[in-house]
């Protein structure tokens, strides 16, 4: 038999992007179901942004090109960011990559040894503790469950430092909680962290635009840890561009040459056509952001309304991305219809789906079990027939 290494053998599938195939199998079967379980915007990419893409190749950007992306989009990044958080990003210092989600598994790649800990509050993004188990790094979680509004305090912080810490990574606006760090929050963790000047600061930013508080902060912006933080960002989220696969990292100059050196081996960068779309989108017009952020500000208000009507779900209203996250915990140890014990937020994701035809993701996949992940990126109408749904399955359950 083809021998499969190790490391692909202990890597856990990505469970966000299981859960939609299954849907979509279901949904192929004739089944009607309504996949709240991936998080992309419904939304078309707006159209100026699809016309610079044609343009690209009716001018030939059809050749490979530099492996950290264009000049011409990385100093657009640059401006972008400059001008957004006063900063002074030289475009060498970023990396476009195929989406964020590789930025974040090449910066991790390029500066974690074997051992190495790593920092991840929980729940996170599925894949955060994967790409640091493939650099053989070791994935330290630290809880922050709903009473806390899933933001991690100081002093765990603090506790969860070792010398062999080598990396944070931190999300804000987070995936799957939809929480926000604060300017304060955010200024008491960089305390921390300031005197612990070897632990590199890895943000993941990729939902700053959409937020409904009206305010953000980068952690690029504290001067006591900036020369460490290496942000990610790309245009999946705020220009609804998740097939055009482009993110990118903006950090320090060795982390990006390292990034650089390791992207020219495995990949030689990322689409042309794609990098002069993502040029497009942070050089155009951006009130198409602006729309796309209140419709899903609507969207939100919608479920958190309709969440907290079902009495055994316990929420927090989320500020930012499109998640609602549900503590799930009261509907365990009941009986479905058939006989059988939901035990865990995995069966309740299960029953949920095959009951009542609505995909959500476990919180056990993000690390923080005894939760479950809606994602709202939906029109009104189908989320509120979804809810209908959940509703309906909980009150089957006996
Ligand atoms: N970070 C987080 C927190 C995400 O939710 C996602 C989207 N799945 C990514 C990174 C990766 O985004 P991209 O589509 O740009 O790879
Ligand atoms: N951001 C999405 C999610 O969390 C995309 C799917 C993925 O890449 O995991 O569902």
């Amino acid at each position: 038999m083809t021998q499969i290494s190790q490391r692909i053998q202990q890597m856990a599938a990505s469970a966000t992007l299981a859960m939609s195939a299954r849907s979509a199998e279901l949904r192929e079967a004739g089944v009607d179901v309504i996949n709240l379980s991936v998080g992309e915007p419904d939304f078309n990419t707006p159209h100026h942004i699809k016309e610079a893409a044609k343009q690209a190749i009716d001018d030939n950007y059809t050749f490979y090109t530099p492996v950290p992306g264009y000049m011409s989009l990385r100093r657009a990044i640059a401006d972008y960011f400059n001008r957004l958080d006063s900063l002074s990003l030289d475009p060498a210092q970023i990396v476009v990559s195929t989406g964020a989600k590789q930025a974040l598994c090449n910066v991790i790649l390029a500066t974690v040894n074997p051992g190495d800990e790593v920092i991840i509050p929980t729940p996170a993004w599925v894949s955060y503790m994967e790409m640091v188990k493939l650099a053989e790094g070791v994935p330290v979680t630290v809880p922050a469950a709903i009473e806390q509004d899933f933001k991690i305090t100081p002093d765990q912080l603090r506790s969860a430092i070792t010398p062999r810490t080598r990396m944070i990574m931190l999300c804000s606006p987070s995936n799957p909680s939809g929480s926000i760090y604060t300017r304060a929050e955010l200024q008491s963790l960089v305390d921390v962290l300031a005197d612990y000047p070897d632990i590199l600061i890895l943000s993941d930013e990729i939902y700053r635009h959409i937020n409904y508080t009206g305010t953000y902060t980068s952690l690029a912006t504290f001067p006591a840890v900036a020369d460490r933080v290496v942000v990610i960002n790309g245009v999946s989220k705020a220009y609804a561009m998740t097939g055009w696969r482009i993110g990118f990292m903006a950090g320090p100059l060795s982390v990006a040459k390292a990034v650089t050196k390791l992207q020219g081996q495995y990949t030689s960068g990322t689409s042309s056509i794609a990098q002069k779309a993502a040029e497009a989108a942070y050089t155009g017009p951006q009130e198409c952001v602006e729309e796309m952020r209140v419709a899903f500000e609507r969207r939100r208000n919608l479920v958190y309304h309709l969440a907290c009507e079902i009495p055994g779900l316990k929420v927090r209203e989320p500020q930012g991305a499109f998640y609602l996250f549900p503590e799930v915990s009261a509907y365990f140890g009941l009986h479905t219809p058939d006989g059988q014990t939901i035990a865990d937020a995995n069966d309740l994701a299960m029953y949920l789906l095959t009951d009542g035809h609505v995909a959500t993701v476990s919180g056990d996949a993000f690390g923080l079990p005894g939760y479950l992940r809606l994602s709202y990126a939906t029109s009104d109408d189908r989320l509120t027939e979804a809810f209908a749904r959940i509703a309906a399955a909980l009150s089957r359950l006996k």
